[in-house]
C-alpha cells in the first residue's frame, strides 16, 4: 500500500485525488488530509477516509471538528504552523500538494528536506522558489512527479528520451474564457465572466490566472525549473480544445505530445502512481467524433501577463516570486470587486518594476520578497 497525504484536499484537485484514491483501494491509503477552508467536507472525507491525521486552518471550527470526530482514532491539529510541519504528525510514501499559491512552499520544502516523493499540482511554490527546491531535491534524491496536465505531458513525453535533445517544450493553453477577445473588450469583464472557463472546473484563484494567461506564465517558469531547461526554449500555444496537453519538439525534428480528454484525474494519477500506468474507467478520446485540433498564437498584448512572466522567468532571482506575489494579491482583490480586470496585470508589472531585483536570493531572502511585494500590491490597490 502506497501511503498518501493530501495537502488542500477540499479544493478541485485534492478532491478529485480523493476519488482517484477511492478507486484503487487496493493501491492507495490516505495518510493524513489539510485543508484551509469547507469543515464539513474535510470532516466527511475524514470519516470516509480514515486518515492518521488531519489539520484544519481555522481554529474557529476547533469544537465543531472534535465533536464530529470524537468517535475516530484520529489526530486532529489546527492552524499553519501544523501544516508546515505535518510531517511531524504522519509518515507518508508521497505528498500531494495542491494548496493555492505559496502557503505550499515550506510544507513543499519540508517534504523534500525528509526525501519524501511528491506529486505537485502547487505550481506557485516552484514558481517562487525553483531553484532552492530543484537543489534540496537533487541532495536528498527527491522525486517531483508534476499534476499540472501540460507537465503531466512533458514528463510523459520525456521517457525514454535524453534531455539534450530537446529542441522546444511545447506548452499548450487553452486560451481561457476570452481567447477571441481584444484588449479594450476586456476593460469591463466581470469575476462572473472571469470564473466562467470553458474547459475545466477549477478553484477559483487558477480559474482567474487561466482567464489573464498568468495560469500558461505560472506554467512557463514551472516548466524552466521542473525540466532543468532555458526559458527560451518553451514556446506556448493556444490549442482550445484542451486535447492535446503538451508536446516536446526534439532536435531531429520529430514532436512528440500526450493527447487525452480534459480531466485532471489521469494526471493525478499518473503523478500518485509516480509515473506508472493504472487501468481505469475515464473516458478515452476518440478521434473520429472529435476530429479537429487547432492551434494560435497567443497574443501578448491583450495577455500582457504571459509577456511579464516570460519575462520574470528569464530574468530568474527573485524576478517570479515578486510576479506570483502581486499576482496573488491583485487576483484575491479582483474576487473581492476592489480593483477592475485589467488593474491586476498593470500593477503587477508596476511590482516588478519597483521591487528590489535580487539575482541569487536565499528562502529567507524570498520569504522577504513575498512580504514586500504583498504589501507594496495592497498599498498600490488601495490608492486606486
Ligand atoms: P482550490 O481552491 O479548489 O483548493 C485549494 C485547497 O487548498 C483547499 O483545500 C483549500 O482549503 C486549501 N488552501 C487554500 N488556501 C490555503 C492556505 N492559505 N493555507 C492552507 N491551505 C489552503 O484550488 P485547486 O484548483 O485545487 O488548485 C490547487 C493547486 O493546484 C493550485 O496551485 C493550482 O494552480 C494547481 N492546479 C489546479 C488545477 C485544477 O484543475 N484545479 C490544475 C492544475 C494545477
Ligand atoms: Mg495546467
Amino acid at each position: 500500500m502506497k501511503k498518501v497525504a493530501i495537502l488542500g484536499s477540499t479544493g478541485s484537485i485534492g478532491t478529485q485525488t480523493l476519488e482517484v484514491i477511492s478507486d484503487n483501494k487496493n493501491i492507495f491509503e490516505v495518510e493524513l488530509l489539510t485543508a484551509f477552508s469547507n469543515h464539513t467536507l474535510l470532516i466527511n472525507q475524514a470519516l470516509l477516509h480514515k486518515p492518521k491525521a488531519i489539520i484544519f486552518g481555522d481554529r474557529s471550527k476547533e469544537k465543531v471538528i472534535l465533536n464530529s470526530l470524537k468517535n475516530e482514532e484520529i489526530e486532529i491539529y489546527f492552524g499553519e504552523e501544523s501544516l508546515n510541519n505535518f510531517l511531524n504528525y504522519c509518515n507518508p510514501d508521497i505528498v500531494l500538494t495542491a494548496l493555492v499559491g505559496k502557503s505550499g512552499l515550506i510544507p513543499t520544502i519540508n517534504t523534500i528536506k525528509k526525501g519524501i516523493d511528491l506529486a505537485l499540482a502547487n505550481k506557485e511554490t516552484l514558481v517562487v522558489a525553483g531553484s532552492i527546491i530543484n537543489k534540496l531535491c537533487k541532495e536528498k534524491k527527491v522525486n517531483i512527479y508534476p499534476v499540472d496536465s501540460e507537465h503531466s505531458a512533458i514528463f510523459q513525453c520525456l521517457v525514454g528520451e535524453s534531455r539534450d535533445t530537446i529542441d522546444k517544450i511545447i506548452l499548450t493553453a487553452s486560451g481561457g474564457p476570452f481567447r477571441n477577445k481584444k484588449l479594450n473588450e476586456l476593460k469591463n469583464i466581470s469575476k462572473k465572466e472571469a470564473l466562467n472557463h470553458p474547459n475545466w472546473e477549477m478553484g477559483e484563484k487558477i480559474t482567474i490566472d487561466s482567464s489573464t494567461l498568468m495560469n500558461k506564465g505560472l506554467e512557463v517558469i514551472e516548466a524552466k525549473f521542473l525540466f532543468d531547461i532555458d526559458i527560451q526554449k518553451i514556446k506556448v500555444v493556444v490549442h482550445p480544445q484542451s486535447i492535446i496537453h503538451s508536446m516536446v519538439e526534439f532536435n531531429d525534428g520529430s514532436i512528440k505530445a500526450q493527447l487525452g480528454e480534459p480531466d485532471m484525474k489521469l494526471p493525478i494519477q499518473y503523478a500518485l502512481f509516480s509515473g506508472k500506468r493504472l487501468k481505469n474507467k475515464f473516458t478515452h478520446y476518440d478521434f473520429i467524433k472529435n476530429n479537429t485540433l487547432t492551434f494560435e498564437e497567443p497574443c501578448l498584448k491583450t495577455f500582457n501577463n504571459l509577456k511579464l512572466a516570460f519575462d520574470a522567468g528569464k530574468l530568474g532571482g527573485n524576478a517570479p516570486c515578486i510576479l506570483n506575489a502581486s499576482n496573488e494579491i491583485v487576483v484575491d482583490a479582483f474576487l473581492n470587486e476592489k480593483i477592475r480586470y485589467l488593474d491586476m496585470t498593470k500593477i503587477i508589472e508596476d511590482s516588478l518594476n519597483k521591487i528590489s531585483y535580487i539575482a541569487s536570493p536565499n528562502l529567507d531572502q524570498l520569504i522577504e520578497t513575498d512580504i514586500v511585494t504583498r504589501k507594496y500590491t495592497l498599498d498600490k490597490i488601495n490608492k486606486l
